[in-house]
Formats: C-alpha cells, structure tokens, sequence
C-alpha cells in the first residue's frame, strides 16, 4: 500500500479536470500566534480537488475561470474547513464520557482503568473500535493521534477500524507495568514483543502510523521507558505519546516514584522520550526550566482544556509555553474530556484562557488554527495537512447550519471571515458537520448531505 499519512505534498497531475467545490471557506495556512492574517478566507470560495489533492485554492469565479473543465459542485449555504486534528485521545474511553466529579488519579482508578479492562474481550474491543472511529469522522476529525488499548489485539482492532474507515490514525499498544490494575500490565519483554508485532503490522499502512506510547510515568517502570527508547531507536518515523504535569497530586507521586529526577520531564529525558517526534499531554503544570527544555527538544504539547476542566486538573498556561517556544495543539482527551469535538475543544481553550491568570485572548485564527494545523505541525505532517494550500491532500470539513438554529441566525448577523468563524466555534457542532473527507473520499455523510 502506499503511505499516505507522511508523505510530502507533491505535485498536481492534471491527468483529470477535477472537482470544483463551492463554498465560502476557511483556513490558516500559517501560525496566527507568530504571524498577522494567518487566517485566509473567501466569501465565494472555490476548492478545486484533483485525484485527492487540492488544485487550487481562492476565490470561485477566478477558480472557475482558470479550470472551465472542473466540475463544480455547489455548496453554497455551508462552509468549507481543513480536516480537523486531535492530538490526544483514547480509544478505550468511549463508554466512559461523562463520569463527571472526580480527579485524575480517582478518575482513572474507577471510570477509566475498570473500562480499559473490559477490552480484553475482542468482540467488545472491535465494537468500540467501530464506534471510535465512527465518531471521529462524524465530528470532522480526519487525523488524530490515539492511545490504544493495553491489549495488543484491541490496539489491532482500532488500526483496522481505522483503515476501513480511511482516516489518518497514530495509534500504539498503551505500555505499563505498575500501579494499575494487573491485568492491565505487561512485562517489559512483552510490550516489546507485542509493540514490534503491531509496528510491523500497521505502520505506514495506508494512513496508519504507529505512536509508541507508555501510559504515563507513574505507571511504567525504567525498564519499561527503555523498551520506549529501543522501539523509537529501531523503527524510522514513529511518534511517542505520553502524559505529562497533568494534575499536582500526579506530580507529586512521580516526584516520589523516581526520586533521582528533578521533575517530571526528567523521567522521560533520563530515556530519550523528550524529542522532536514526541507528543506530550496536559503540561498544566509546568516548571520553567521544563518548558525550556521541551523546546529545546522541539517537542509538542497537546492542550485538553475539557479535560482539565472536567477533572479539575487545573488551568494551562499556554502564554508560558508559547513564550518558551513550546509547540502547542489540540487534544480533546475523550474520556476525561467532554466528547469528539474539535469546534468544541477549541471554544473550550478560548473559555479556559478568558479566566486564567495571564491567561491569552484567542482569537477565530487562533482557534481554527489550534483544530486543524496545530495538530498537523505537532504530529510532524504538516505537509499534508491541516490547511488548504496547494498540493496538499484534501482533508475537509463540510458544515452547514441547520435552518432555523441559533446558528443560522448568528451567521444572519456575521459578514467577517473572524464573526462567521466565532458563530461556528461557538454553536456549531456534530449535527451541523456533513460531510468529511480524507484524500478527496468521503469519510463520512450525513444521510440528508448533498451530492459532492
Ligand atoms: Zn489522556
């Protein structure tokens, strides 16, 4: 099969006239927090689409034009988006959304890791990997980086789930051996045996890749962070994913459980984890000299501001990790988290910032940006998508209000790209979302969205 997931944006054959959407559309194909008019728009848009990549990019008529022979299709009355990217998520949490009123550790203990357990049954693990998949795609997620089961079989059925489904999934074994319930364990020599296995099964098959990904400090032990180290050192382009200064009292036992470290980072440095393919999540709360080095390592960190709502975990101080040069995206950590929306998360970072102490004013920029290249950056294909620029894979949203809602009539009363923006982050979520694609295919549709 040919990889899709990290390969360059390359040049447009023109074997085919294409396909012409029109629709007013969005896009930051630049980093709004280090550049002004990172966000681009076009009232009348036009994206033309050739074999999955897009063509062009702009204003309709011109588009038009220029391709005569491109089909158009009208879509007038939604909007166009790129493909949104979740950057923290986990796939056995499904059925746990909503266990509301507790913290990390007593979260974990009773809602998330009883749940994980239950996906030792296949058949059960292959239903919430059907379901997994299905939500992200109805929630205009086309990419994301997802922590699998600690079943090898589980993670197996998740990587198929989403190879059937077609969407551009990170995914990996979830590595532990301490602190958790026991059948959630592995040895280390069996985390390695059974990580390999899964690498060499599903990474850089089709849109697949492979994340390794211990589940956190607390619950692995050094010889366990070293099969870590040995899998990123024996296999080319895969990512780390791992949880990072979520909560203090999480810190605390951390600071306990390695006590040679000088802080949380420490831990993953000491194994060479703190790198440039590495996604961290959380980092709510971070020390200095940790920010620094997490730059220094161009390593990225996934913000999951329902999460850390929900779980009272604490506010992120993003101004301190933009500051420091930290690379920061989107992640909507589903289960802790409030749900699959991207629109949401992203309002949820513009709440969360209002009311922390020097907390940063988003703008509609900012947060489409956050949902869509962000997360392309951070998971180092950047390249391919995230945006609407020319040569890249056509990765797409397709939203329309549903007539009468509040967000039509909000979009009644907004003519600037940053209004209509602020309307649909604000109101818009699954139920607007209609049709998604990946490559140019429709990963998704409702049953009442038009022909494209
Ligand atoms: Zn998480």
């Amino acid at each position: 099969m040919v990889n899709e997931i990290g390969r360059p944006a390359g040049p447009v054959t023109a074997s085919s006239a294409g396909e012409l959407l029109r629709a007013p559309l969005f896009h930051t194909p630049r980093n709004p927090f280090q550049e002004d008019h990172a966000l681009e728009g076009f009232a009348d848009g036009g994206l033309l689409i050739r074999e999955g990549r897009i063509a062009a990019c702009g204003e309709y008529g011109t588009l038009r034009d220029a391709h005569p022979d491109a089909r158009s299709v009208d879509l007038r009355g939604g909007f166009l988006l790129p493909g949104f990217v979740d950057t923290h998520i986990h796939f056995p949490q499904l059925r746990v959304l909503g266990s509301l009123g507790r913290s990390l550790l007593d979260w974990l203990e009773h809602c998330a890791l009883p749940e994980e357990a239950r996906l030792a049954d296949q058949a059960c693990a292959c239903g919430v990997a059907r379901r997994f998949v299905h939500a992200l795609a109805s929630h205009g997620t086309t990419t994301a980086l997802v922590f699998g089961a600690h079943f090898s079989p589980a993670t197996a059925a998740l990587f198929e789930a989403a190879q059937t489904a077609g969407l551009r999934i990170w995914s990996g074994l979830v590595l532990s051996d301490r602190m958790l319930r026991p059948e959630l364990h592995q040895t280390p020599e069996r985390a390695y045996r059974e990580s390999n296995a899964l690498i060499e099964r599903f990474h850089r098959t089709g849109r697949l890749a492979y994340a390794v990904t211990p589940r956190f400090a607390l619950s692995t032990s050094e010889a366990m962070l070293e099969v870590c180290q040995t899998l990123l050192g024996e296999h080319e382009g895969l990512l780390l994913q791992t949880h990072l200064n979520e909560s203090t009292r999480e810190i605390a036992e951390v600071a306990r459980a390695f006590p040679w470290a000088s802080d949380y980072l420490a831990v993953y440095e000491r194994f060479g984890l703190c790198r440039s393919n590495a996604i961290f999540a959380h980092d709510v709360h971070p020390a200095e000299s940790e920010l620094q080095r997490l730059a220094t390592a161009r390593a990225a960190v996934a913000h999951c501001p329902s999460s850390n709502a929900a779980l009272g975990s604490g506010l992120f101080p993003l101004r301190r990790h933009l500051r420091a040069g930290v690379r920061c995206a989107l992640g909507t950590d589903v289960g802790a988290g409030t749900g699959f929306g991207m629109l949401k998360e992203a309002l949820q970072a513009y709440l969360l910032q209002r009311i922390a102490p020097d907390g940063m004013l988003l703008d509609a920029a900012h947060l489409l940006y956050l949902a869509t290249l962000a997360g392309a950056e951070a998971l180092g294909v950047s390249d391919e998508t995230g945006d609407f620029r020319i040569g890249k894979s056509t990765d797409l949203v397709y939203l329309r209000p549903l007539p009468g809602s509040p967000l039509a009539a909000a979009l009644e009363r907004q003519e600037t790209p940053e209004g209509i923006l602020g309307a649909i982050f604000t109101l818009a979520g699954a139920a607007e979302i209609c049709e998604v694609r990946v490559a140019g295919s429709v990963v998704y549709r409702t049953e009442s969205g038009e022909e494209a």
